[in-house]
């Protein structure tokens, strides 16, 4: 306690606008970091790198400010793949570091001895070409054909894959950083741009500088590096990407202005400055990474009629439940994901009305049930352990949907005039700190459910945290309109043609889920047939939608999606569309040479976030 005072005095002294006191409680023991953080903490990483495309190397150095107890005699930072060359004290003395020995998904310790007093190293590094954070595109992997490209993604813990540092979600660090990048590319960060048109620095290069003054779990520390062009959609936000990419993109996200205005009703003031958002090559293994101040997104959300933006909702929710209070450790991944996920939907309702927010929950309910069914028990607590495993084996739908479940289930318990204070009040508690599950559980039972004995028994915050399953006790989600796809789809499983279908009118997100309906029901290769001609699935541009019609035909062993899905594997490396279809194909003697096949041309397109998960399954 003493030690934690005397930090926080000396910070108030130092840098009284960057860290807000409660970054100096000593962060959660977090299983996935070698730091010791109660010793010495990072506060502040600045980098300065050379991108090197020819060897896909980032070299340079790290300075870290950090603060210490006054015995510490070493630092423990994370790494994993990095070359070391030397680290060096404020005065420029070389300090004695070691590595440790390498664990598995955790890489190794980097021990420094620190000096006697001071408060700043600087390791001098390189990282290598084929580090897990970051991946480096060959021109012809571009929308443009003309320039490499290169483009970072830190969660959960790849971070320390390109930067020595504390890379837990629990350590929050401010950072700055000069990265210099041969000309013409540009390069953008999760930080806000000091130099938008670079500098140059002789030598054909030129240098970008860029500065994060409000702190961050490491994994939200993100680079990206291209010929990209910029597009102002409203006065904070706009979007970056590729020329060739840019006009269509501009249209798709055109209401990404009205979207901050929904969310922050919901949130309180969105404390970020900017919201860009940057539209990555199709390689992006996710659908897109809440970076602070400009979201990554993957192109399949371009569907060209704005159905997918719901993406966009979610990323952007992220900047209050993620970004602004963030899971101390990835055992609380859910307090990131639920609340984004049920943030999401809120937006979702403010902008495109009930019904749509309606079929989004209920999608995601069904997926829960589903994907429960076939998971070990105990991965499907809110509260899990992942100890001694990857933290990516918790990205799963448990904690976004059945996290997003809790709130949904509190709100209708209490009603939105109690619940919508709540949910504002608690970003403003625990804004740019990190909490467990614990902590959140004290602020719900002090600021929420307060005295009201019958609400804390109807809640039972344990079956929902501890416990596997879905609650008894949650809320039904149920959209009507899904409930006419549900009747369209027992009409055509039991012979009706197509053109017969009442599908006027539809949603996307009722195609999906008439799809979802047929992939379990026996159907004829004429009516696949019948199907794809009727409303011309295969060459659907919504990517959700072609993914849906893609498990049917595989589920049913259907020749002629086997080019669509071959184009549709090879053209994206979303890994939530990746990972379903392989998994189908492997399964039966039809499909496994056919998923061999497309995954050997395909993977080196993949980031690896996907092919170590495609690696696992198709063998
Ligand atoms: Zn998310």
């Amino acid at each position: 306690m003493l030690a934690g005072l005397l930090l926080l005095a000396a910070l108030a002294c130092a840098r009284p606008d960057t860290l807000p006191p409660m970054t100096t409680v000593t962060p959660a023991p977090d299983v996935h970091s070698f730091a010791r953080p109660a010793e010495a903490r990072v506060t502040h990483v600045s980098l300065d790198l050379q991108a090197d495309f020819t060897t896909r190397r980032l070299g340079g150095r790290a300075t870290l400010t950090f603060v210490r107890r006054p015995d510490a005699s070493e630092i423990v930072l994370d790494t994993r793949g990095l070359e070391i060359q030397q680290v060096l004290s404020e005065d420029r003395q070389v300090l004695a570091f070691r590595l440790g020995p390498a664990v598995q998904h955790l890489g190794q310790a980097l021990v420094i001895t620190l000096p006697a007093s001071g408060d700043r190293i600087t390791v001098e590094y390189r990282t290598s070409p084929d580090a897990a954070a970051l991946q480096w595109l060959t021109p012809a992997q571009t929308a443009g054909k003309d320039h490499p490209y290169l483009y970072s993604q830190g969660q959960a813990i790849l971070t320390r894959t390109w930067i020595p540092t504390q890379d837990s979600p629990g350590i929050r660090q401010t950072y700055d950083a000069t990265i210099t990048v041969p000309r013409p590319l540009s390069v953008v960060m999760s930080a806000k741009s000091l130099t938008p048109d670079g500098t140059d620095v002789g030598n054909r290069q030129r240098a970008y500088r860029f500065k994060m003054d409000q702190s961050v779990p490491p994994y939200l520390i993100a680079i990206a590096a291209g010929d990209l062009a910029f597009r102002a959609l409203g006065p904070r936000t706009g979007v970056y990407t590729e020329p060739a990419m840019l006009e269509r993109a501009a249209r798709e996200l055109e209401d990404l202005e009205q979207m901050i205005a929904a969310a922050e009703t919901l949130g309180g003031p969105y404390r970020w400055q900017r919201y860009d958002v940057l539209v990555l090559p199709p390689s992006f293994p996710y659908g897109g990474m809440e970076n602070p101040r400009v979201t990554f997104v993957t192109p399949t959300i371009l569907a060209g009629d704005k159905s997918l933006v719901s993406l966009l909702a979610h990323e952007l929710a992220h900047s209050w439940s993620g970004n602004l209070v963030t899971n101390a450790t990835w055992g609380d991944f859910w307090l990131n994901e639920g609340f984004t996920t049920y943030f999401e939907n809120r937006i979702m309702e403010a902008l495109y009305g009930k019904p749509r927010a309606l079929m989004l929950a209920t999608l995601g309910r069904d997926q829960l049930v589903r994907d429960m069914a076939a998971m070990a028990p105990a991965d499907t607590r809110l509260s899990i352990d992942l100890e001694g495993r990857d933290p990516d084996e918790g990205t799963t739908s448990v904690p976004y949907e059945k996290g997003a479940a809790l709130l949904q289930t509190l709100e209708s318990a209490v009603g939105r005039e109690r619940f919508d204070p709540w949910l504002r009040g608690y970003f403003n508690r625990h804004a740019f700190t990190s909490i467990t599950s614990k902590q959140f559980v004290v602020d719900l039972q002090q600021e929420l459910i307060r005295d009201d004995k019958a609400l804390l028994d109807a809640i039972d915050l344990p079956a929902w945290l501890d416990q596997p399953g879905l609650p008894a006790a949650a809320v039904a989600v149920r959209s009507p309109a899904l409930a006419l796809a549900d009747d369209q789809a027992r009409r055509f499983s039991k012979g009706a043609a197509a053109s017969s279908l009442a599908v006027a009118g539809w949603a996307p997100q009722q195609w999906q889920h008439l799809l979802e309906q047929l992939r379990t029901v026996p159907l004829s290769p004429s009516q696949l047939r019948d199907l794809d001609a009727t409303f011309r699935l295969s060459a659907s541009g919504n990517s959700e939608i072609l993914f849906a019609w893609l498990r049917v035909g595989v589920a049913r062993q259907f020749p002629p999606v086997v080019p669509p899905l071959e184009r549709f594997l090879t053209g994206q490396g979303r890994r939530k569309f990746l990972r379903p279809l392989y998994q189908d194909l492997m399964q039966t003697a039809w499909g496994q040479p056919i998923a061999r096949r497309i995954y050997a041309a395909a993977r080196s397109s993949y980031h690896t976030v996907s092919s170590q998960t495609i690696d696992g399954i198709v063998k």
